[in-house]
């Protein structure tokens, strides 16, 4: 169905943001609005916020650019970081409560002429309406970021939500709404792997970025029915003895059309697409099975790394993580879930009560790629996991690198004073391997003892290995 658009006023104070209002003056407008909505109207707003939906912008956007001053026009897509940690927090009210919270501060601050409409779950667009000079632009998208630095109080409670952009010009990208609004939205999505509450301009590169995007998203969503998944092993040796003590599993995925795709790139795809949950249900269910087979016929105290995923923690995942014990028979004390600094919202109720129930079941919980988050100190105190793992980030600079040499030291110290493992990441060279041992590293791993390998492959190292320790048992 064409959307029908209003057509352009001449004075275009009806071009204002739908709603808008004042802050106070939000809630009573909405209602009115939809109270007297006209069927017509009603299709350009979004129900849940009161501001203006995807189709009613996009129309209006396609109006502004074929109008003279299309060079002028801009759209800021804004996407809130984790909100799917938020809805997982309680019920969907909460999150429906944030996002209209959000319109409503959003509405505040987008100028007279603009354009403000929901797109998506917890996307937001502004179109900039060719008032505005272009070099104002990335001051005005980032007082917008700056709307989040303050917490969303919802029913007495403070949550921190940051939220992250992408600006796409008509100058520049397109004359065409729905085009300029994907550019917007593919600089937005490369702001993200810049961290939370980044900001980036779209530029061409992005473009192919966004289509590769588009195309891992399309195949991976037949790529656990196709059987395209596999798990790699990789060994992790004792500082020490330098024995094989356990293994990470990291998932490997060769699409019959893409070809090998790293998990670098296609985990964060999977995650945004709700894809994430089934397939780290798979990781967990096979390298569980795998690692009791190894410990039953192999290596007695091998014990598994998996990665978990932000989108996979919560009490689904505890459930799982029983069930997969149950059916293979694994001592939950074998298996180690290794969860990212950035996980670790320290408002989040649901974080702290799967990390209780993975911790009471006997589970350990291990931090990765520590100290390329956000790195606090206090979630170590909070959430006492039993192991860290210094990213190999820092691991390469050594041993030259003072300063890589001094936070690696630094945080040995500070696991070992609050009884936390560490593990260091990345380990390459036989002066890192030495190094790390003296400044106390409890394991190692990396290419220096052993690259992610099939089960076939780390079958045999580990049954090497168990013959070598029972040797040793019996001199
Ligand atoms: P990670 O969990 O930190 O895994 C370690 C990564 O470092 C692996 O990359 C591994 O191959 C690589 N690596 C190990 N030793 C060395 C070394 O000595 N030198 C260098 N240069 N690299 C080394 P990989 O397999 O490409 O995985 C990348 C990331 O993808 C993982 O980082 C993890 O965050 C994610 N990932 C992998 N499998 C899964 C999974 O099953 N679930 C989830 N949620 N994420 C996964
Ligand atoms: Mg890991
Ligand atoms: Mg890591």
């Amino acid at each position: 169905m064409t959307e029908q658009v209003p057509a352009l006023s001449a004075s275009r104070s009806d071009l204002r943001v739908h709603p808008a209002w004042t802050d106070s003056a939000f809630a009573a407008a909405t209602a009115r609005t939809h109270a007297h909505c006209h069927p017509a109207h009603g299709s350009f707003i979004d129900s849940l916020t009161g501001v203006y939906n995807r189709a009613y912008v996009t129309g209006r956007a396609q109006q502004w650019l074929r109008s003279a001053r299309a060079a002028h026009v801009a759209m800021i897509v804004v996407n809130l970081d984790c909100f799917s940690r938020i809805n997982d927090m309680a019920d969907y009210d909460l999150g429906d409560r944030l996002l209209r919270s959000v319109a409503q501060r959003l509405a505040g601050r987008v100028a007279a002429n603009d354009l403000l409409a929901r797109i998506g779950g917890d996307e937001f667009v502004i179109v900039t309406d060719g008032d505005r000079d272009v070099p104002t632009l990335p001051a005005y998208a980032r007082q917008i970021l700056g709307l989040f630095a303050e917490p969303f109080v919802i029913a007495g409670r403070a949550y921190r939500v940051s939220a992250s952009g992408g600006v796409a010009l008509g100058a520049v990208h397109s004359r065409d709404a729905a085009v300029l609004m994907r550019d917007a939205g593919a600089a937005m999505r490369r702001a993200k792997t810049q961290g939370p509450g980044s900001l980036r301009f779209f530029t061409g590169d992005m473009h192919e970025a966004a289509q590769r995007r588009f195309a891992i998203e399309e195949r991976l969503r037949g790529a656990l029915d196709a059987g395209e998944f596999r798990l790699a092993y990789q060994p992790v040796v004792n500082a020490a003895a330098r024995e094989t003590v356990g293994v990470e599993a990291l998932l490997r995925w060769t699409s019959s059309e893409l070809g090998d795709v790293s998990p670098a790139e296609f985990v964060p795809i999977a995650e945004q697409a709700g894809l994430m949950e089934s397939i780290g249900g798979w990781v967990l269910a096979q390298a569980c099975a795998q690692v009791a087979d190894w410990r039953w016929n192999i290596a007695p105290d091998v014990t598994v790394s998996i990665n978990i995923s932000p989108v996979q923690f919560n009490e689904h995942l505890v459930q799982h993580v029983a069930e997969c014990l149950a059916n293979t028979g694994l001592e939950p004390s074998a298996l180690q879930l290794e969860i990212t600094e950035g996980m670790l919202m320290p408002d989040d109720p649901t974080i702290g009560a799967t990390i209780s129930a993975l911790t009471r079941m006997g589970v350990r919980l291990a931090i990765d790629d520590f100290g390329t988050g956000y790195a606090s100190m206090s979630y170590l105190k909070r959430f006492s996991p039993h192991g860290l793992k210094i990213d190999r980030s820092f691991v390469a600079g050594l041993p030259h690198d003072k300063d890589c040499a001094a936070i690696a030291h630094a945080l040995v110290r500070m696991a070992h004073a609050c009884a936390i493992s560490v593990t260091a990441e990345g380990v390459e060279t036989e002066e890192q391997a030495s190094l790390l041992r003296e400044m106390g590293c409890d394991f190692l791993q990396g290419f220096l003892f052993g690259r992610p390998g099939s089960a076939a492959e780390c079958s045999g190292k580990l049954s090497r290995a168990s013959r070598f320790a029972t040797r040793r048992e019996q001199r």
